[in-house]
């Protein structure tokens, strides 16, 4: 833990992960932003009330029981930290925040990264959703990945 702060790539242990019962049960936020900055725009996205803090600087402390993983909260995050997962379908699905150009489309075939950027796997896409200037852009990926997706590449 901590090791972020050297490296700037956030591994598993740094982050508070709902539980795999929880992942079985339907689409859940996972939430990768550790530091105590001034920010809250994923408190007042989720109409759910499943994010919250007492105080601007903290840390989003999500009710993963509380959340319907319905992605509102992915694109309202300026830092990029909120995503998607779901393993309801086989393959899974992970959303990942997006603000680069192209905007891949629905049904293109992409490469999932991971928190470096390396190559995990490829993947299709299966939706999108904007929020001005921020897409979700969710897709398919194996289930044994889910915890390493976090990015997407346009193939060239
Ligand atoms: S995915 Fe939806 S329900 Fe879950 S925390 Fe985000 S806005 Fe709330
Ligand atoms: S909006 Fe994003 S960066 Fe800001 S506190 Fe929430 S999760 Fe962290």
């Amino acid at each position: 833990m901590g090791e972020y702060k050297e490296t700037g790539v956030l591994t598993l242990e740094d982050i508070v992960k709902p539980s795999a019962d929880r992942v079985e049960k339907g689409p859940v936020v996972v939430i990768e932003c550790i530091e105590k900055i001034p920010c809250d725009p994923c408190v007042a996205a989720c109409f759910k009330e499943a994010i919250s803090m007492d105080e601007i600087t903290d840390i989003p402390n999500v009710d993963f029981e509380g959340c319907i993983g319905c992605g509102v909260c992915v694109t309202e995050c300026p830092g990029l930290a909120i995503f998607i997962i779901d393993c309801t379908s086989d393959p899974c699905t992970v959303t990942v925040p997006y603000e680069y150009l192209p905007v891949p489309e629905k049904g293109d075939i992409v490469n999932a990264l991971d928190r470096e950027g390396k190559i995990v796997q490829e993947s299709e896409v299966v939706r999108i959703r904007s929020s001005g200037k921020t897409y979700g852009v969710t897709i398919s990926v194996d289930k044994k990945n889910i915890w390493d997706v976090r990015g997407v590449e346009v193939k060239a």
